[in-house]
């Protein structure tokens, strides 16, 4: 397994990384992931320009420009044989000794890259839906930086685990804000998709933007606005987005059945749309 790290393709035992980086020391850095269907990269110019955004929101340099960034993803993709999977990125305020404060001008970020050959279009889950639990959101008040200071998340995800469930939907006064790893949506018993503004209360995700253009194809509204446990509850369907899991359909919430207790045809119509815009991307 071949792994990228600050401007080489080295194997996975021999990237090593000081233990004075600053995303070891702080969490001080940011992260992408996108997918890869038929080794192609899916939505990577939104992935790209999200991290961009990330990394000048906290004064990061960015190493590299969108096609900069494109080529060494193609390149890790390729040197590792991967058709289907993610490659994650990862770039840190770079090693220095410890002080909170950003170190001296010119230190330089770390930049890591990563593949993972993974199923991503024959997911099973996919098939039988996804049940999920809600927790309390711990987290900052920036979350629409992709940062990897994610121990919040961590703890919701492994409820999720605890709970035998796929997901944590995260909620804050008594509306959802988003998935651990995945943006929330529910489908009205109007025809109505709905999921939260876009703000500082939650990432941007890329997948939900693709799906929220695809909602017209399958015939549904859309409503950006809050939404309440107990409106979640009562959903038609619910579904969660994010570059690993596409669109998850919702079987389940806090071991109440949504819908009619399967993946709704709403659901599985925006799962289609959104592989077949994916796979010709
Ligand atoms: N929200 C959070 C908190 C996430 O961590 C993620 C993905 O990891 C998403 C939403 C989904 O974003 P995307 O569709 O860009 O993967």
């Amino acid at each position: 397994r071949i792994v990228y790290l600050n401007g080489a393709f080295l194997p996975f035992e021999e990237a090593r990384v000081p233990i004075m980086d600053r995303g070891f020391l702080f969490a001080d850095g940011i992260y992408e992931v996108s997918a890869i269907i038929d080794g192609k990269l899916v939505d990577n110019a939104a992935h790209l320009a999200r991290l961009d955004r990330s990394l000048g929101e906290i004064g990061i340099r960015n190493p590299h420009d969108a096609a900069g960034w494109e080529k060494l993803q193609t390149e890790l993709v390729a040197r590792n044989g991967v058709r289907e999977g993610l490659v994650y990125m990862q770039v840190t305020r770079g090693v220095a000794e410890r002080d909170f404060a950003f170190p001296k001008a010119g230190t330089e970020p770390t930049v890591m890259m990563f593949t993972q050959a993974k199923t991503v279009l024959a997911n099973p889950l996919a098939e039988t839906g996804a049940r999920v639990i809600t927790v309390e959101d711990l987290r900052w008040k920036r979350r629409d930086i992709k940062s990897v200071a994610l121990l919040a998340q961590v703890l919701a995800k492994q409820q999720a685990a605890e709970a035998g469930v796929a997901e944590a939907w995260m909620v804050e006064d008594g509306a959802v804000t988003e998935g651990s790893s995945s943006t929330a949506f529910i489908v009205s018993r109007e025809r109505v998709l709905v999921t939260r503004p876009l703000s500082t209360a939650l990432l941007p995700g890329i997948t939900r933007a693709s799906v929220l253009k695809l909602a017209g194809e399958a015939d549904l509204k859309v409503e950006e606005r809050l939404f309440s446990v107990a409106e979640a509850y009562e959903a038609q369907e619910a579904f969660y987005t994010s570059a690993s899991a596409f669109v998850m359909p919702v079987v389940e919430i806090d071991g109440r059945s949504i819908g009619e207790g399967r993946p709704g045809p709403l659901t599985r119509r925006l799962r289609e749309l959104y592989v077949e815009a994916a796979c010709q991307g």
